[in-house]
């Protein structure tokens, strides 16, 4: 007999192939259920090269070669030593097998600086610094590639951990940019984002990247310890330990109080009035980065 990989909330037990169904199908309702493929869209991916935006790609590019078209990918290089040179390799291999075309972008060349060296001269969250890099970047490049949507690969662990974080921070209007479907309000230089493993738990990526063979590496990056995002992640899987749904329980609240947030808190989309690129504030994130670098 089979062995079983995987046994579900429900104790129904899966072995290597029945998983791999159910997992595929899981993602592939998600996107249905959400249209976040319409008629006409060029699907850009935004690759780390680790477990989650690989499994996400393969998927992807599974359902878009069918098609006969094929997919490109960007990946950020935010200047983590150690940490993002490695997983770049392991992004070059995947995308070179699955014949997916990687654009990789440096924020040294893009800013002059890496999240390294900032964090030598700026007292800010390391993943704030990275974060407003990288939605920069993606949106800006995947927009020169023609793109109509950028899909990640944020999975059902990631979206609970930061619906929490904003309402332990009392961030509600930020909870507005979440969703498996984000930037609703249509801004022409904005690119929408997908989620399609918006469904899917952290735990069952693992185990389909195991048995789908990826090389990736599951290290973590060096600035992702002791942050608060790592002690809400160890809350919330204490919590699903005890209390089985607990992570469903808060995505699938969250999606049905979604719309009223947007409609509340929805900040309208302008042109940053420095660099042009789409921004809620009239002065973007990325060039209030870079105006605190520079003046250091
Ligand atoms: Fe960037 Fe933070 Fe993620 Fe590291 S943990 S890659 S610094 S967002």
């Amino acid at each position: 007999m089979d062995k079983i990989v995987y046994i579900d909330q429900s104790k129904k037990k899966y072995t290597k192939s029945q998983f791999i169904k159910y997992f595929e199908s899981k993602v592939k309702q998600t996107i249905r259920k959400f249209n976040m493929f319409e008629k006409g869209d060029k699907i850009v991916l935004a690759i780390s090269g680790g477990k989650d935006s690989v499994t996400m790609a393969h998927i992807l590019n599974d359902i878009i070669s069918k098609r006969g078209e094929q997919l490109e990918a960007i990946l950020i290089d935010e200047g983590i030593q150690g940490y993002r040179n490695t997983t770049i390799e392991d992004a070059k291999k995947f995308c070179k097998k699955e014949g997916i075309k990687l654009h990789i972008i440096s924020t040294k060349k893009e800013f002059k600086f890496g999240l390294d060296d900032a964090l030598k001269k700026l007292n800010m969250n390391p993943c704030t610094i990275c974060g407003t890099m990288r939605r920069y970047l993606l949106n800006k490049y995947a927009r020169k590639l023609k793109a109509t949507k950028i899909a990640t690969g944020h999975n059902l662990d990631d979206e609970a951990q930061t619906i929490l974080m904003n309402q332990f921070k009392g961030n509600i209007q930020l909870s507005a940019k979440l969703g498996p479907v984000t930037g609703v309000k249509e801004h022409e230089k904005f690119i929408r984002r997908i989620k399609p493993l918006y469904f899917v738990t952290e735990k069952e990526v693992t185990i389909y990247t195991t048995l789908k063979g990826f090389q990736v590496k599951f290290t973590e990056c060096p600035n992702a310890r002791d942050t608060f995002r790592s002690e809400v992640r160890t809350k919330l899987n204490e919590m699903e330990n005890k209390f089985p749904g607990t992570k469903n329980g808060i995505i699938n609240s969250f999606i049905d109080i979604l719309p009223r947030i947007r409609e509340k808190e929805f900040a309208k989309i302008v042109n940053c009035k420095s660099c042009q690129e789409p921004s809620a504030r009239s002065i973007c994130s990325m060039c209030e980065l870079l105006e605190k670098y520079n003046q250091k």
